[in-house]
Parts: C-alpha cells; sequence; structure tokens
C-alpha cells in the first residue's frame, strides 16, 4: 500500500521515491520501505530502501552518482539548440536514429554508422514526434497508448467549444501535438498547450516554454524551479485565457499518487490567481477507465464520469465499438458541469434529461435506480435483490448473495479483489465498483 509522498524521501533517478508499506488482509504488516515513484517494474528502476535504514556516507554519494549517470545525454537545452541546428540542414542531411531515437547532426552519423535510421526527415514529420517516435508501450512504465484521431480531435473541439484558451497537456503528448501543429498552420486558432511528461524523447522537439520533463507519480520537475516555474506562469489566465488540464496517465499506476501530484497542479493554479478563484478547481479531463471509478471519486468527489469512450492507434484491445474487437473501456472524468460535455450524436450518444448529461446509445435510463446506469455502454439490467443495475452477463447468486458472473465459484479465493481488498471477488466483479 502507498503511504504517499514523504518529505525528505531519497531520490532515485526519477525524482523522490515514495513511501510504502506491505499489507496483508488490509492491515499493514512489517516495515516500511521507499520505493520509484514511476516505475511498476523492479527492471525498470530497482530502487529500494528502508524507511529506517542508515544509509552510509559511500553508499548516498554512490546513488548519487548513479542518478546523474542514468540523466539523458543532452540537456533539454541542448535539444532546443541541436533543433535549431537541424531545420537548417538540407533534407538530405536529416537524419533520425531509430535506435537512439534521435535527431542527429551529421558530425553524429558516424557514431549511429551501424544504426537503423531515417532520412529526409521533413519538417512535417518534426511537427509530428508522437509519429516519429516509437510509442513505448512497456505495460508497467510507459504505457504509451496513443489517441486515435477521432479522439484527439474530439477531445480538442470539445475543450475549445467550452472556451478553453489554454490546455495542460499531463501525459497526452498527441493532444499537445495537434494543438501545436494547428496553432501553427490556422491564424485564427488561438489556443497554447504546455505538455507535461516523463518520455524525455519530446524535448528534441519542443522549446522549454512547451515541454517539460515532469514525473506524475511524485510531482517532480526534472527541469527544476525553472521547468516549475514555466508551468506556474502557464497556468496563470492572463487576458481571461482559461486553462484546462488534461491527463491520461498509465493505467497500471497508482490513483492515490496521481491524485495527489493533480492537487499539486490545482493548487499551483489556485495561487495564480491574485483575487483567489472562490474555491473553484482548476477544470479538468482525467481520461482513465471506468473500473477506477470510485477510486478517483475518492480523491475527487467533485467528478463524474462521462461515456464518452476513449480509444488507441496502438491499443488492439482498447478500440472504439463499431470497429475494434472491442469496446474501449476508458472514459472521461471531469469537474466540469456534466451537461456540458456535449457527446457526437453520430455516434451514437444521446442525451438523458433526467440525468443532465450524455450517455451512450446503450445506456438506459432505469426508473428505479433513476439514473442512467450502464458504466461499459451495454444495456444494463436492474438487479431488484442486489437493488442496482449490473452487467447483462450477470446473475444473482443466492450463496454470494450478489450478482456475479454465471461461472464463478462461489468459494472463496484467498488472493483479494484489487479494488476492495475483500476476498471471493475479482476486480472485474467488485460490487463497490458500480456505486450510483
Ligand atoms: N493518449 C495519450 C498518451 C497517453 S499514454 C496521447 O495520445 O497523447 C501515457 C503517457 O504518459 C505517455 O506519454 C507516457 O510517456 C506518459 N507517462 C508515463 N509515465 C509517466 C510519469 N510517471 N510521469 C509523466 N508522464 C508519464
Ligand atoms: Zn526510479
Ligand atoms: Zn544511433
Ligand atoms: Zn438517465
Ligand atoms: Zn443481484
Amino acid at each position: 500500500a502507498l503511504l504517499g509522498p514523504a518529505p525528505g524521501a531519497p531520490c532515485c533517478p526519477h525524482g523522490p521515491a515514495l513511501l510504502f508499506v506491505k499489507t496483508s488482509q488490509g492491515t499493514e504488516e512489517g516495515r516500511r520501505f521507499y520505493a520509484c515513484s514511476a516505475c511498476r517494474d523492479r527492471k525498470d528502476c530497482n530502487f529500494f530502501q528502508w524507511e529506517d535504514e542508515k544509509v552510509s556516507e559511500a553508499r548516498l554519494a554512490a546513488r548519487e552518482e548513479y542518478n546523474r549517470s542514468q540523466q539523458p545525454c543532452f540537456t533539454h537545452r541542448q535539444n532546443v539548440d541541436r533543433y535549431k541546428n537541424f531545420v537548417l540542414l538540407p533534407l538530405s542531411k536529416r537524419r533520425f536514429c531509430q535506435e537512439c531515437q534521435q535527431l542527429l547532426l551529421p558530425a553524429e552519423w558516424k557514431k549511429h554508422s551501424d544504426h537503423q535510421f531515417l532520412s529526409d526527415v521533413t519538417t512535417a514529420q518534426l511537427k509530428s514526434p508522437s509519429q516519429l517516435l516509437y510509442p513505448l508501450e512497456n505495460k508497467k512504465t510507459n504505457a504509451q497508448y496513443l489517441f486515435t484521431d477521432r479522439s484527439c480531435q474530439f477531445l480538442l473541439n470539445l475543450l475549445t467549444d467550452l472556451g478553453f484558451r489554454r490546455v495542460l497537456s499531463v501525459g497526452t503528448p498527441r493532444l499537445h501535438e495537434m494543438i501545436q501543429s494547428k496553432a501553427a498552420q490556422e491564424e485564427e486558432f488561438n489556443v497554447r498547450s504546455l505538455l507535461l511528461d516523463i518520455d524525455f524523447r519530446y524535448s528534441q522537439f519542443y522549446t522549454e516554454d512547451e515541454f517539460c520533463h515532469y514525473n506524475m507519480f511524485n510531482h517532480h520537475f526534472f527541469g527544476g524551479e525553472a521547468a516549475r516555474e514555466t508551468c506556474r506562469k502557464f497556468l496563470c489566465e492572463e487576458n481571461g485565457e482559461r486553462v484546462i488540464m488534461v491527463t491520461d496517465p498509465p493505467f497500471g499506476g497508482l490513483v492515490e499518487a496521481l491524485a495527489s501530484s493533480f492537487k499539486k497542479l490545482m493548487a499551483m493554479w489556485r495561487e495564480t490567481e491574485k483575487e483567489g478563484h472562490d474555491n473553484r478547481e482548476m477544470p479538468m479531463f482525467w481520461i482513465f477507465p471506468y473500473f477506477f471509478e470510485s477510486r478517483i471519486l475518492d480523491f475527487f468527489p467533485s467528478f463524474s464520469m462521462m461515456d464518452y469512450q476513449v480509444d488507441y492507434d496502438n491499443h488492439a484491445l482498447y478500440k472504439h465499438g463499431k470497429t475494434g474487437r472491442r469496446q474501449s473501456p476508458v472514459r472521461i472524468f471531469t469537474n466540469l458541469t456534466p451537461h456540458m460535455i456535449v457527446l457526437p450524436e453520430e455516434e451514437g450518444y444521446r442525451f438523458c434529461t433526467v440525468c443532465q448529461r450524455y450517455v451512450s446509445s446503450g445506456n438506459q435510463h432505469c426508473e428505479i435506480c433513476n439514473s442512467c446506469t450502464s458504466k461499459d455502454g451495454r444495456r444494463w439490467k436492474h438487479c431488484v435483490l442486489c437493488k442496482k443495475c449490473v452487467k447483462p452477463s450477470w446473475f444473482h447468486c443466492d450463496n454470494c448473495k450478489c450478482c456475479t458472473l454465471q461461472k464463478h465459484s462461489c468459494e472463496k479465493t484467498d488472493s483479494g479483489c484489487f479494488v476492495c481488498g475483500k476476498a471471493g471477488h475479482k476486480r472485474s466483479a467488485c460490487p463497490s465498483l458500480s456505486r450510483s
């Protein structure tokens, strides 16, 4: 279990580590320890330290040395200068090393001579780094799943229609990219975006005002105070330019760690306004699977989940309903008033006047629950015994005294549910998820 960011926490290459404790059946057991905030796979970062461990001077020095050695070989500033030189090159001299994922200047060609490279890198390619770079898909750390054009376009139209002129893009490089290229192409398009992401490869394409190397699990700005200041400045709503934060974190991530960072970003926004935002929250879209609804609402009670299905290019399973193999479970959570979030009717979404929000076509308004209860887009059915709507594939089991899959074993499994910690069911069947 995560105990959270702790003052004076030791650092790994990904910034301050988080404090954890081993739990068994919901109770804390054993010593607390620090582990990497960003990597859930020991292979990616094996940082570990007991909370009460005495670390020798020598080991501290070695750790600092190691952390330095793990930082990228060029600074963001250097990358910006390199980019300036790169765009001056004729097309025939513009190479991108696919192995090192790096733009190459002619003097460096030799060093990469046995690497695969792309030549004749066009300006259009430089403006679409998310297409040029390969997605870092390793599930446990980066989990880089890029929006389809449909979803990205929808998000952008939605937020511009709502009147936002600034977008804090936290882990949404493709949205950032779409905003940047539209702004460069269309004079009347006056939306700006700042990308915060842990993927440092993006620093090759964006200036310090457009990209900050950031870890959203511990709110760490790798660029230090200057980068933090860039972010703070961006959040100042000068000339009435309203800002919204859009984030699409790795789904394997720790919700409590994310929530803690997002609250810090919200606080940053609140502090920028001299007159105060009269207790308003910074508007936010948090894109995450529907089965995390109750976890997100625990931290952000003002949020609600929209029915819109967000889908991805490089995710075989999370594709759009009609064309993909399966419906995407990914939704938009927002603190904006639900009725303002207009979903496309041509994709089957319709407005429920009772719920005052757009719902998916299969989502029927249940008279007993008095709400449109489907979470996954299919029509759910009401169970009088459970007193709530459940998935269409479920039935009421008299043994378990709840609705569950037809095929289940009534005997308790010893590994508890990922969501509520109770034994007997898996995350997907957790009764606490469908609270209405
Ligand atoms: N759908 C989005 C991408 C989401 S994938 C789009 O198309 O724009 C998750 C993103 O979060 C990736 O860009 C990844 O690099 C970033 N990310 C992963 N771990 C992170 C961390 N600890 N801090 C900040 N960003 C992170
Ligand atoms: Zn780490
Ligand atoms: Zn190379
Ligand atoms: Zn309804
Ligand atoms: Zn039931």
